[in-house]
Formats: C-alpha cells, sequence, structure tokens
C-alpha cells in the first residue's frame, strides 16, 4: 500500500489530521511545474482570510476564492521524489504541522455559531461529538479515563493517549437550547432505533467534523501566508515543506465544501428523517473502541476503485457514522444518501459480507475515517494481543479505508451480532 518511493511524504500524509485522506489519488505523479499555480492561488486564499476569525466563515470564504482562482482540477500531492528522506521527521516540517495541529485542538476562544443551520444562537463550548457519557462509560477505566488517538503526527511512541472521558469528544457545537433539545432522546440510556434519533447522532457526527475541517483550513491559511513558512524553507533548505502544507489547504477546502453542502440539505430533510437517507445498523455486544466521522469511498470490498479521490470540483459520494449504545448493545450507525449511487453499491456489498468478515473489516472503516478514536484502556492493556494492536495501528494510519487485511479476522472482543437497515 505504501511504496517505498513515496514512504516519507505518505507516512505523513496517512496521519488523520494531516492526511491527504479524504481526498487523493496518492498513486498518481505530477510534475512539480503543474502545481505551482495551485501554491500561488493557495496563497491569494491564505492572504485574504487570514484576518476572518470565525472559522465557518474563513472556510466559506475559502470555497467561493478557489473559483475566483481557480485551482486546477487535480488533488495531487506533493511527490516524495522531491522530498529528501525524513524531511517530515526534521525539525522545521514539525514545527508548521505541529502548530496547526494544536490550534485544531485548542479550545475555540470566542463566539461562534450554533451548528444548526436556522439557529442563530451561538455554541456552547464542550458539545459532545458523540453519545456523552453513555457510549464512553462503557469502554472507561476506573479512573473514568479513556484512551485517544493522539492527534500529534510527530510525538513518535505510542499512538494513544490517556483522557479522562469528561473531556472527550468536545467541541463548540451547538448552543444551549439545540444541545438540551435535539440529543435528548439520543443521550436516554435506551434512545430508540428510529429515524430521528439515528439521525440526530449522525448529525453531532458530521458537525464535529466540518468545524474540525473548518479550524484547520483557517489554520493552515494562516501558516501559509505567514513570513514563517517560508523562513522555515529557507532555514531547512527545501520549500517542499510550506508547499505540501499549502496543497493540504487544498484538500481541506473540497472537503468542507463537500460537509457543508451535506449538512444543509441533511437539515432540510428534517435531519434525515426523509426516505431520501438510508440508515444501516450495525449491532455488537461490545464495542472495544468507539468513533464518529464521514468515510469517502474511494475502494469497493474487493479492493476495486469505485470513486476516484483525484478531483478538486468533484464532490466525493461519502456516509457518516458513528457509535452509540442502546439498550446495553453497542452500535455503530452508518447514514448516505440514497440518491448516491456508490455509496448504494458499497452497502450492498457490506450487507453481502459474512458477519465474521465484516466484523474484521470494523477497525478499518471506523479508525481509517474517524478524526479521533477512543478504545478502552482495560481492553487495550489486558484484553487484546499484539495482532490486534497492529491492526489499530494500521487502521489509523490508514488514507482511506481499503479493506484490506481481513485474512487476520476480527480483533478480539468485536463481533457484529447482526445488522438492519431502518
Ligand atoms: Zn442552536
Amino acid at each position: 500500500m505504501i511504496n517505498s518511493y513515496d514512504y516519507s511524504i505518505m507516512r505523513f500524509l496517512a496521519d488523520p489530521i494531516y492526511g491527504y485522506r479524504d481526498i487523493v489519488h496518492a498513486q498518481k505523479k505530477t510534475e512539480i511545474s503543474s502545481r505551482a499555480e495551485d501554491f500561488e492561488s493557495l496563497c491569494k486564499i491564505s492572504n485574504t482570510i487570514e484576518g476572518i476569525n470565525d472559522p465557518y466563515e474563513a472556510a466559506r470564504v475559502s470555497v467561493k476564492l478557489s473559483k475566483k482562482y481557480p485551482l486546477s482540477n487535480n488533488m495531487n500531492i506533493v511527490n516524495a521524489n522531491f522530498l529528501e528522506e525524513d524531511t517530515f521527521d526534521k525539525n522545521p516540517a514539525k514545527l508548521i504541522e505541529n502548530e496547526i495541529a494544536v490550534n485544531i485542538e485548542k479550545p475555540y476562544d470566542g463566539d461562534i455559531a450554533c451548528c444548526t443551520p436556522s439557529c442563530n444562537n451561538f455554541s456552547i463550548n464542550r458539545s459532545h461529538s458523540i453519545q456523552k457519557s453513555k457510549i464512553l462509560s462503557t469502554i472507561v477505566d476506573k479512573k473514568y479515563s479513556v484512551y485517544q488517538t493522539k492527534n500529534m503526527p510527530f510525538e513518535g511512541g505510542k499512538f494513544l493517549k490517556k483522557v479522562g472521558w469528561k473531556n472527550a469528544s468536545t467541541f463548540p457545537g451547538f448552543c444551549e437550547s439545540c444541545e438540551h433539545l435535539m440529543f435528548k432522546d439520543s443521550e436516554k440510556s435506551n434512545p430508540s432505533l428510529d429515524r430521528d434519533t439515528l439521525g440526530k447522532l449522525i448529525w453531532r457526527a458530521i458537525c464535529f467534523t466540518r468545524y474540525r475541517r473548518a479550524v484547520e483550513i483557517k489554520n493552515r491559511a494562516l501558516v501559509v501566508s505567514k513570513p514563517d513558512s517560508y523562513l522555515v524553507g529557507n532555514e531547512f533548505d527545501n520549500f517542499m515543506v510550506p508547499f505540501s502544507s499549502a496543497l493540504i489547504l487544498k484538500n481541506r477546502i473540497a472537503t468542507f465544501k463537500n460537509l457543508d453542502k451535506w449538512i444543509s440539505e441533511f437539515e432540510s430533510a428534517n435531519f434525515g428523517k426523509k426516505s431520501k437517507y438510508e440508515f444501516l445498523l450495525l449491532e455488537l455486544d461490545f464495542a472495544p473502541f468507539v468513533g464518529a466521522g464521514v468515510a469517502p469511498i474511494h475502494y469497493d470490498f474487493t479492493g476495486k476503485m469505485i470513486q476516484s479521490a483525484g478531483r478538486f470540483n468533484t464532490p466525493i459520494q461519502h456516509f457518516t457514522f458513528t457509535s452509540f449504545i442502546s439498550n446495553n448493545k453497542s452500535y455503530f450507525v452508518f447514514c448516505w444518501k440514497k440518491s448516491d449511487f456508490i455509496c448504494k453499491k458499497f452497502m450492498n456489498q457490506l450487507m453481502g459480507t459474512d458477519l465474521n468478515l465484516l466484523s474484521s473489516f470494523i477497525p478499518q472503516i471506523i479508525i481509517g475515517n474517524s478524526d479521533t478514536v477512543y478504545v478502552s484502556p482495560d481492553w487495550w492493556d489486558n484484553k487484546s494481543n499484539s495482532v490486534d494492536k497492529h491492526i489499530l495501528l494500521h487502521s489509523f494510519l490508514m488514507q482511506f479505508s481499503y479493506m484490506v487485511f481481513p485474512w487476520w479476522g476480527p480483533v478480539k472482543g468485536i463481533r457484529i451480532n447482526k445488522f438492519f437497515h431502518v
């Protein structure tokens, strides 16, 4: 999957936050000259949105500006042929990317709109992206901590860190009233498995992802437009570092555009209640990890590419998903638009898959497509074996789900009992 010629850049870009995981055609090689134009446009976009505080506004202005300063159609990345070995292990590159990472994780300072498009209130600072205490309480240790996948790409060593469950998975999502009214049912210990409740759970997952992309666009633009990045390039004698950081901005603009559209359509459809959306539930007795996110579908279960990832202006069909618990059963719920034929094809394949095989694909689908995943410390430290750990790490580093390594079997403790449509 990772070719040696582009190992350094692929390892860097495969990271869930920095990676080109959302939209990329990694195999395609293009000459650097064909990207010079994009770099200039991205710098112009960055300079314009530098002064906009609100990340959603900055991201939307970026989307608009990408038409004014046309970005080329291809979503290609900087090829590692242009990079010296270990570029991203060295300090100057770490500085740029770590600064962006820290800013995405920072609690938001200032007023930011509630994610419900029709609501005019400001959000509270700490909305949960997944079912609050219910789902996390199934995986906490005695000190009420969980493992979280690290967002800092260069911290090295282990890829998990311990966090208190109260701090897990929060973002400035919704205002007080939306928070209480919309998620009343989904926060119960036995939320109903109907479209209304599932739609709200999905809504949270996608709003969370959109928020993170907006903040990243804003922060990446700040870095790109700052003289610091040029100084870093100078010092390092390699301008590929700020250059690749800028090109990731292009990817994030495309992703934000997709998510923003999906969110407004989903709200207009009464949060998925209308029949134009489909929901699929996977039921398990226990899930040792939980997460929420957006999964662009590029490869099917046979490893065939079913949706090109290389075009900037082509919307990518994706499904959204989240974890929750109801009546002591763990669930992963998937939601997609009925008219998205690629999603339909993918889901039909999924439903035709044997339950044991499907169980082994779960880490790739969930961990490979979530910004952050929470893992049970007890499971990780005491119950999982080295192959299980390896599978989780692999899934974490994937650019996007390739549906590989099912022959390793499901990780210990993961067993899908059944799946059903709602
Ligand atoms: Zn609201």
